[in-house]
């Protein structure tokens, strides 16, 4: 019975998320803060859902505890804290809330690109030093100017639809083709988005083909008097290629909300000698330099709220795992309390050979079953092996095997 589900938030889950909790009539209890590992491990062995944000570690340590524990929720973007392979094979699934901050991002650069084009951080860093500096040169609209967009997904996408209202026009690259917003166009490489934007923006993941993605050949490629900016990840741009491309007049401004190596906790900063280029950094004119605040905003934190407390009220109450970082994604429609002679079996397993044998011959035979399973290095002789043994099955209704 779902009123029996004990519910463990920490480190002050947003309300919104609470809400919904609590609208469901689990037991929730919330406290304010993280808890020390003794005492995260005496709780934990009570609860079945635990709610965290990025200072509780749920090691195997904690996890081992956790024996009635079936799902966690990080009210954050990140998972580092989770030992998700631990979680994923004691069957705990573990959800996040990667998307929730999309707009506050996209607002960020909206704002980011105008204080560029107006050298607003200067004019006022001038001013609270007492000089009035009253200035037009290089200073523009950005009606009619083309914003690059490179990566365009949650962020860059949104982004685009705010560009254009503002007059901009819209190019964009991304490693897959993808619909355009609006009028926007993509192009099909990198140095067609750098030869043609006035505003160049990242909005790609961190992997190991974005590690500076723009760099000194990249920065050749981009319009002369153009600004790039950096909301992305601290290893997509190439810093000192920065500060060159700054010094040279090559680039107008930039703005960085990112760094290679970012600090655990607020103080100082650029003292940090994982740094080295801070100081080259600090003395550019026009650099808007934020310290990643491009998800920091109330409105994000209760979307991220709502967002993890409907993947957990969804995995509670219907085993549905979209949005899972652990286990696989599966997702059938909703239980409905009406169904009464209806049962939906939640079942992860360890896949070893004869597992699906015996759990077909405990669920009998219940009408038609449809099975997805992904596997892993498999070569074309075994695939074709797999499809004709799967085909030759009485059983068989349909096979299709992708690759
Ligand atoms: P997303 O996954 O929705 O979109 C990323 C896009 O980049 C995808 O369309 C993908 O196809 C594309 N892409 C991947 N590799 C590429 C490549 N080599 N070249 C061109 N395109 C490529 O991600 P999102 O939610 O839009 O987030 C984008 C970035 O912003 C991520 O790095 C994320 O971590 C970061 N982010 C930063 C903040 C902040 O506070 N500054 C907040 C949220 C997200």
């Amino acid at each position: 019975d779902k009123t029996d589900m004990k519910i463990l938030l920490l480190e002050n889950v947003n309300q919104s998320g609470k809400e919904l909790l609590l609208g469901q009539n689990y037991q929730v209890e919330s406290l304010k803060t993280s808890l020390p590992e003794d005492q995260l491990i005496e709780r934990i062995r009570d609860v079945h859902v635990i709610g965290i944000r990025s200072k509780t570690k749920l090691s195997e340590r904690v996890l081992r505890e956790a024996k009635n524990l079936i799902v966690v929720g990080c009210f954050c973007i990140g998972t580092n804290q989770v030992d998700l392979d631990y979680a994923a094979k004691h069957g705990i699934a573990v959800f996040n809330s990667p998307f929730a901050n999309s707009r506050s991002v996209a607002e960020l650069v909206i704002a980011e690109i105008i204080t560029l084009a107006r050298q607003l951080g200067d004019r006022s860093n001038e001013l609270h030093k007492g000089t009035w500096n009253k200035v037009s040169s290089k200073c523009w609209e950005i009606r009619g100017k083309t914003l690059g967009i490179i990566g365009y997904g949650h962020i860059g996408s949104q982004l685009s639809v705010l560009a254009e209202a503002m007059g901009m026009s819209v190019i964009y690259y991304d490693v897959i083709n993808l619909m355009a917003m609006g009028t926007a166009r993509q192009v099909p490489t990198l140095e067609a988005l750098l030869n043609n934007a006035d505003f160049v923006t990242c909005h790609v993941p961190e992997l190991p083909e974005t590690k500076n993605l723009i760099s000194t050949a990249q920065f050749g490629q981009m319009k002369d008097g153009s600004y790039l900016i950096n909301a992305s990840r601290g290893s997509v741009i190439d810093i000192p290629a920065l500060i060159n491309a700054s010094r040279s007049g090559k680039l107008a401004g930039a703005a960085l909300d990112v760094y290679p190596a970012e600090p655990g906790g607020n103080g100082d900063y650029f003292t940090n000698s994982l740094n080295p280029w801070a100081e080259d950094l600090r003395s550019l004119s026009n650099i808007i330099l934020t310290p990643h605040i491009g998800g920091s905003t109330e409105e994000a934190q209760s979307a991220i709220g709502v967002e993890v407390a409907n993947a957990l009220v969804r995995y509670i109450n219907s085993g549905v795992t979209l949005g899972s970082v652990n286990l696989p994604e599966i997702t059938l429609r909703s239980l409905t309390l009406e169904e009464k002679d209806h049962a939906r079996v939640i079942f992860v397993h360890r896949n070893v050979p004869g597992v699906l044998k015996r759990v077909n011959d405990i669920l009998g035979n219940h009408n038609v079953a449809y099975l997805m399973a992904d596997i892993s290095s498999v070569n074309p002789g075994e695939i074709k092996e797999i499809f004709d043994t799967l085909e030759s099955l009485s059983s068989r209704i349909l096979t299709r095997v992708l690759y």
